[in-house]
């Protein structure tokens, strides 16, 4: 019941501000480089439409490759399996910005959630429309799977990537020379850091997620095929290279952010949005994890099992 899942959630973010190994802030964005790494929210949607939400859930942040999940949404709605054509569909053995892992696959990035996957996703939103009307797109669906119009783009984030993101940019120029992208690198890389740079809180965050668990109030956003197709990628690739590690002491689709934020999803029982800037070797957050592996531990929300 919501009552034993508030305790529990309140002993886990009790026992995570204790943590002495916080993990380690992103510091190849400077704006991210600054934020105060103690700081902790979980929130949960449940079936039933409530929501549960402790910590710091008031806290804005950018929510970084988790906007992947919402490129790839659209772009499956729009190009259906002809997307595939230009983004690969499996996990990556090396780090999220690699240049080697583009080239080894001949400018096919691996798959949506690989930063070169997702400047591709991006440059195939850009076609007939500008990167504000992209942008606008995106925004427009995020509020729609949020039920909540109070959700922006932060300009100084997307700005201090854009001077900073020489890995991406390589990435990009790189697609370019394969014949993967279709317009300048400058054009689709300014809308990439900006859908990067969109913000809100834990428990934004959270909502944003039922219409993958199959719990959005309006029924279905998106077809429930490319639903399926989504949370698998989210379970095999949304930890990058960490994906294993998460499917294994986790157990459920999720994809992470550098900022520290994870969208979690579970279908038919919850989304779950968890926040702490701290990151492990992978990128992914430290003690976002370990609460999210404690939840399914503790609630049986693994979907492997068979309890
Ligand atoms: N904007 C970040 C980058 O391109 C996103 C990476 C991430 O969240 O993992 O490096």
């Amino acid at each position: 019941d919501s009552a034993a899942l508030e305790t529990l959630l309140t002993e886990i973010v009790d026992r995570m501000s204790q943590a002495a190994d916080k993990g380690a802030v992103a510091d190849y964005i400077p704006e991210l480089a600054a934020i105060d790494p103690a700081q902790f929210a979980i929130s949960i949607c449940l079936p039933d439409g409530r929501q549960i939400s402790v910590g710091d859930v008031q806290a804005d942040f950018s929510i970084q490759s988790i906007s992947k999940v919402f490129t790839l949404a659209i772009a499956l709605g729009r190009y259906g399996d002809t997307y595939w054509t230009r983004v690969g569909r499996e996990p990556s053995t090396s780090v999220f910005n690699s240049v080697q892992e583009l080239e080894s696959r001949n400018g096919i990035p691996a798959n949506p959630f690989v930063n070169s996957g997702a400047i591709a996703t991006t440059d195939a939103l850009l076609v007939g429309a500008t990167p504000k009307e992209t942008l606008g797109e995106i925004l427009q669906f995020i509020r729609l799977a949020a039920s909540d119009d109070d959700i922006y783009i932060n300009p100084s984030i997307a700005e201090s990537e854009k001077r900073t993101g020489h890995r991406n940019w390589s990435l990009a120029h790189f697609l370019k020379s394969c014949d993967n992208l279709r317009h300048e690198c400058e054009l689709t890389l300014g809308t990439y850091f900006h859908h990067c740079a969109i913000s809100m809180n834990c428990a934004q965050l959270a909502r944003t997620g039922r219409f993958l668990a199959g719990l959005h109030p309006a029924g279905t956003l998106i077809l429930p095929a490319h639903v399926r197709s989504i949370n698998a990628l989210m379970m095999t690739c949304g930890h990058y290279n960490g994906s294993g590690e998460f499917a294994y002491r986790v157990g459920f689709p999720a994809k992470s952010g550098v900022s520290g934020g994870i969208l979690a999803v579970i279908p038919k029982r919850a989304s779950i949005a968890v926040w702490s800037p701290g990151l492990d070797r992978y990128g992914n957050s430290l003690l976002g994890t370990a609460a999210l592996e404690e939840v399914s531990r503790r609630a049986g929300l693994s979907v492997f099992s068979v309890e």
